[in-house]
């Protein structure tokens, strides 16, 4: 094992993944603390020509599993390059941002190679050569510290927008290793048969860095049309309650919440949401959360950054022209 860090670099159809880039900017700060240095692991078809980019924000090494079989996320083939990148590369450190693919994969990953694992992390740091992680408990209630044995390889996933990434380096090039695996019939026997999207061009409410969320009081499908108006004005995704989701107003896929996804935008805008436990606890790490609701007690008031008492059908509308006007301005 030597002191380098490693950074599962996430992409979907070639394009990476912001988180990705926020993880290479920490691997930076933490090799730099034990003499070691960033690399980073590019699985999928044709991702060579991705390293330029990742070098360009501070990977001296870029490692690829390239192959067909791995144009489309599926857990056992993902499971199988990653590992024999960390067989080549065999770093002190493994980070991977908390996507979906990324909690199925590390720790599939952390089991496979006896590794030790902690998800969802809100620091990662090192003391001496033991890696200490912070991360949530009980629906974030609680935060728990965690140091991580320094004789086995340490896995850990990091939440988005926690750590910030570096600007792009231009002209930046890294040292690519082709990592070559052969997948068994057992990596392959499941099959995708058919993808569907079900965010049509709007962003996905974990890749954003604002979500504009709403809740039942939007009352219909239809009516979540202002909802999504602010979203595309401030370049966000569309997030729902529950609720809201249960109705059938939104799919189930933009449910933020304990049993929906867990989100850490910059701005988390939740209109007409009231603020339950079950809800909080997925958008509780956002940096600034606007809340609008026109019941003054609604819980969701005590956590916000902004509370408006208001009707979410007058306000809404007026932040979007608000917005729209800011933009054509300049
Ligand atoms: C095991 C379990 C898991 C759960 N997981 C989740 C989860 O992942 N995510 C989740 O969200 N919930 C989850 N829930 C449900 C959760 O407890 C709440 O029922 C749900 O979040 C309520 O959604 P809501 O705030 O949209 O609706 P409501 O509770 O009905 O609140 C609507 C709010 O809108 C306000 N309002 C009404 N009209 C207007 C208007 N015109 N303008 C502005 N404000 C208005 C009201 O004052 C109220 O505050 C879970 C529950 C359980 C038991």
């Amino acid at each position: 094992m030597n002191n380098n860090v490693l950074v599962f670099i996430e992409q979907r159809e070639g394009r990476i993944l912001p988180a990705s880039f926020q993880l290479v900017a920490l691997a930076r700060d933490l090799a730099a603390k034990i003499g070691g240095h960033v690399e980073a692991c590019l699985v999928g078809e044709s991702v060579g020509g991705l390293a330029d980019e990742v070098a360009g924000r501070g990977a001296k090494k870029v490692y690829t599993v390239d192959d067909p079989e791995l144009r489309l996320y599926r857990a056992m083939p993902y499971t199988t390059a990653l590992c024999a990148v960390i067989d080549a590369a065999d770093p002190k450190m493994l980070l991977v941002p908390t996507t979906f693919m990324g909690r199925d994969l590390a720790s599939r990953v952390a089991a496979r190679k006896r590794a030790a694992l902690v998800i969802d992390c809100t620091e990662v740091d090192l003391d001496g050569e033991d890696v200490v992680v912070k991360t949530t408990l009980y629906a974030g209630k609680l935060s728990g510290t965690f140091r991580l044995s320094k004789d086995r390889l340490q896995v850990v996933t990091v939440r988005s927008n926690v750590y910030g990434a570096t600007d792009p380096e231009t002209g930046a090039s890294a040292e690519v290793v082709a990592v070559a695996v052969s997948l068994t019939d057992g990596d392959k026997r499941l099959v995708v048969k058919e993808v569907v999207s079900t965010t049509s061009g709007i962003k996905d409410v974990t890749e954003a860095d604002v979500v504009v969320s709403g809740g039942r009081s939007l009352k219909s499908e239809e009516n979540f049309k202002i909802i999504y108006e602010l979203a595309e004005a401030l370049d966000g995704a569309v997030g729902a309650s529950r609720a809201a989701c249960d109705a059938g107003y939104q799919p189930h896929t933009r449910q933020v919440g304990l049993t929906g996804k867990v989100v850490t935008p910059i701005l988390y805008i939740a209109c007409g949401i009231d603020g339950a436990i079950q809800h909080i606890a997925g958008m509780r790490g956002s940096k600034v959360i606007v809340a609008i609701n026109t019941k003054k007690e609604a819980p969701i008031f005590k956590l916000a950054t902004y509370g408006c008492v208001a009707d979410l059908f007058k306000l809404v509308p007026l932040l979007t022209a608000e917005v729209k006007a800011l933009k054509s301005a300049g």
